[in-house]
């Protein structure tokens, strides 16, 4: 597969992919706090967004966008929402209907309709999506990514197992929603070389990590770039990290830990 040159960063205005996780009514968390935005500071970050003249792209814009040379708008964003909280549904799904924005919301395909397992030193871990709520949602237009099957970090894994949670991940997702599942996102931004070429032959489109920078100085579909959005973030700290033409910072591809 060839992919033409991402648009050159000065030509153009920077491209940000936002990261989200749980969205909702969170008193001031204590930590992890990367991990959470309150429902109104995210519903002033859409309507910022809009004020701004902002347009708000799905992953296929910005793919086409970044690799196919389609014109990147003046202003743009993609929204995407890590591990798929049940509460996604209650907040943050109708202030992007509000708006009128799209958003791709990154599934564990084992664990839809259980708790986030991984978040092991939690003293509870918080619901996630089920089958039910992700078809409703799909057909409101919601899209769906793949977050692998078990939240694992890739690099730690065998090859066969790396495998497994990206080529089955996306097989398993398509059965629930019927439809191709083209987006992929690394857990933890965890990524080793290897798992980036096991995405691109599973036939994924995009893979999203968390190496900060805007989007449009990523150079390769299977490793963007994202920012971060976090309880702190009032909406002057979202202007800033939107409007910042952060150059890639962050963990990239990292060594397997298991040679085969
Ligand atoms: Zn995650």
């Amino acid at each position: 597969m060839s992919h033409l040159p991402p648009v050159s960063a000065p030509a153009s205005p920077p491209m940000s992919i936002l990261m989200y996780h749980q969205i909702g009514l969170y008193p001031r968390p204590d930590a992890h706090r990367a991990l959470f935005c309150h429902i109104d500071r995210f519903r002033s970050q859409l309507r910022y967004l809009k004020l701004m003249g902002f347009e708000v792209l799905s992953l296929a814009q910005a793919h086409a966008c970044l690799f196919e040379g389609q014109p990147l708008p003046k202003r743009s964003v993609v929204i995407t929402v890590d591990d798929g909280y049940d509460d996604f549904r209650e907040h943050a799904w109708p202030a992007l209907q509000e708006f009128g924005c799209s958003a791709t919301v990154y599934l564990v395909s084992d664990l839809i309709g259980k708790t986030a397992s991984w978040l092991t030193d939690w003293p509870h871990q918080p619901q996630l999506m089920d089958a039910a709520a992700v078809r409703q949602l799909k057909r409101e237009g919601c899209d769906f990514g793949s977050h692998a099957v078990t939240h694992p970090r890739l690099s730690m894994l065998s090859a066969a197992e790396q495998r497994r949670e990206i080529f089955d991940s996306k097989k398993a997702l398509e059965d629930v929603l019927g439809a191709p599942v083209p987006d992929f996102c690394y857990p933890y931004g965890d990524y080793s070389l290897r798992a980036r070429d096991l995405v691109q032959e599973a036939g994924y489109r995009t893979a999203t990590t968390c190496i900060r920078g805007a989007a449009n100085l990523s150079d390769n579909p299977f490793e963007l770039t994202r920012k971060a959005i976090s309880y702190g973030d009032n909406v002057l700290g979202f202007a800033f990290k939107l409007h910042a033409k952060q150059a890639r910072k962050g963990q990239a591809a990292v060594p397997d830990r298991i040679a085969s």
